[in-house]
């Protein structure tokens, strides 16, 4: 058994509560006791104890959509003139990228990604993958890295038909096989990626919807910019969400990726069918695609969560950037209030992640809840209460002031020191690897120039 001392406890889940010098006692990877310091330090003596200090005690953030093979992009020069819209972005420097991935690239995108993952107090990611010149197997390579990091994760490879149907095939099989073979890995689990309406013709839509394990769902970009309804609307005469409709894509395992340009007959059918929606702000604004309707997706009763899309594992920019972007877009300083994007990041992730990893609820701290906290390094000084948390994190909480992750019950970081992953050897080995990457990229991205 792990005593957690003095800690500030913020518990988040539907009654959010902040308490003041509370012990938490997990076993077994799952919180078996939360208390007052001194009732469960008399209650559990022998316990081995992990002084917070004072710090806050949280549950760790949940990023609900995010690319772990995109990490070579760092840094990295797009040949050519500089793309004008997000269909040139895929065109220039996603597509080339992803195919000049091979096995070992996988492994480091990941594990640079998770040491990442681990000091910025993401817990649970959802990671959607492409690497079309190395595709069986591919998810097994993600899982043994979440593994020896000892996040949680939900992993899928995104079929499409962009490079022919041999591949096509491949990534549905990649899919299957993985969701299949997943049970053995406790803290990870597998979904069925899908890219996006655009890149998958009638033929992909039913390959995928007859190969579909029981009981399973699918993770797929939505309408990230207008070109992909206009693609749908030439192919099908239906917009995205009606198109994929057809094929019985919806539902509530089915997570919908970005959904900047549906219109109000489509967000229905996410509505009716229980579709998680995921919003990534950053992405958004770095491609130029648009913002979603966030207030009337969330006044609708769509569970509109939070992902990074790629970008860094600090959520809280994430929660910031969500903040900032509707307002601006909105000209409306009401818009994409505090407590909504904290009910986002935090409800609407964890209920999303007890989708699909059920055995104990996750992102909330409770009895009974697995075991994934942080510590948090940061002492107010304005009143901190369950209710004033929200803006608290939006103006005050940087990545920085996260010390300690645990999942599960292992401590990953301890006082910001990594204890599962070697920081420094990863990225050595990653770097070393980088001018081959960087170069097939290179060479793929001038072909299609
Ligand atoms: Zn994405």
């Amino acid at each position: 058994m792990l005593l957690i001392t003095n800690g500030t406890l913020v518990t988040w889940g539907e009654n959010n509560r902040v308490l003041n010098d509370h012990a938490l006692a997990i076993e077994n990877g799952v919180i078996a006791a939360i208390g007052p310091t001194a009732e469960l330090s008399e209650r559990y003596p022998t316990a081995e104890k992990l002084d917070a200090r004072g710090q806050l005690v949280m549950p760790g953030n949940i990023c609900a959509h995010t690319h772990f093979y995109g990490a070579y992009a760092r840094g990295m020069a797009i040949p050519g003139p500089a793309a004008v819209d997000f269909p040139q972005i895929l065109e220039r420097l996603w597509w080339p990228l992803d195919k000049a991935l091979d096995a070992d690239a996988v492994r480091l995108s990941a594990l640079v990604c998770l040491v990442d993952a681990i000091k910025h107090g993401t817990t649970t990611l959802f990671d959607h993958h492409a690497s079309p010149n190395f595709i069986e197997g591919s998810l097994d390579v993600i899982a043994d890295a979440v593994v020896l990091a000892g996040l949680r994760a939900m992993l899928c490879y995104e079929v499409t038909d962009r490079d022919g149907e041999e591949k096509m095939r491949a990534g549905i099989a990649e899919n299957v096989r993985f969701m299949n073979s997943a049970n053995h890995r406790p803290l990870v689990t597998g979904t069925f990626g899908l890219h996006a309406s655009l890149t998958l013709n009638d033929e992909a839509l039913r390959a995928c919807a007859d190969a579909l394990p029981t009981g399973g769902g699918f993770h797929v970009h939505v309408a990230e910019h207008e070109a992909d309804e206009n693609d749908s609307l030439r192919r099908s005469g239906k917009r995205v969400v009606e198109r994929m409709h057809e094929y019985g894509i919806w539902g509530r395992k089915t997570i919908a990726a970005h959904c900047v340009h549906i219109n109000e007959a489509e967000r229905d059918i996410l509505r009716e069918t229980g579709t998680w929606v995921t919003h990534q702000p950053r992405s958004n604004m770095n491609n130029a695609v648009g913002a979603l309707a966030l207030d009337d997706m969330l006044a609708a009763g769509i569970p509109v969560c939070l992902g990074n899309d790629g970008f860094s594992n600090n959520m809280w920019a994430e929660w910031k950037d969500a903040y900032l972007l509707h307002k601006v877009v909105n000209r409306d300083p009401r818009k994409a209030n505090g407590a909504d994007i904290a009910r986002m990041a935090t409800q609407h992730n964890a209920q999303l992640a007890n989708q699909f990893f059920e055995d104990c609820p996750i992102g909330q701290l409770v009895e009974g809840a697995a075991a994934d906290m942080i510590f948090v390094d940061y002492h107010p000084y304005t009143p901190l209460t369950a209710g004033n948390l929200p803006w608290h994190i939006l103006f005050g909480f940087e990545a920085s002031m996260v010390t300690t992750t645990i999942v599960n019950g292992i401590v990953l970081m301890h006082d910001r020191r990594l204890l599962t992953l070697d920081e420094a050897a990863i990225a050595q080995e990653a770097l070393a690897l980088a001018p081959q990457v960087w170069e097939r990229y290179t060479a793929n991205a001038q072909a299609v120039l």
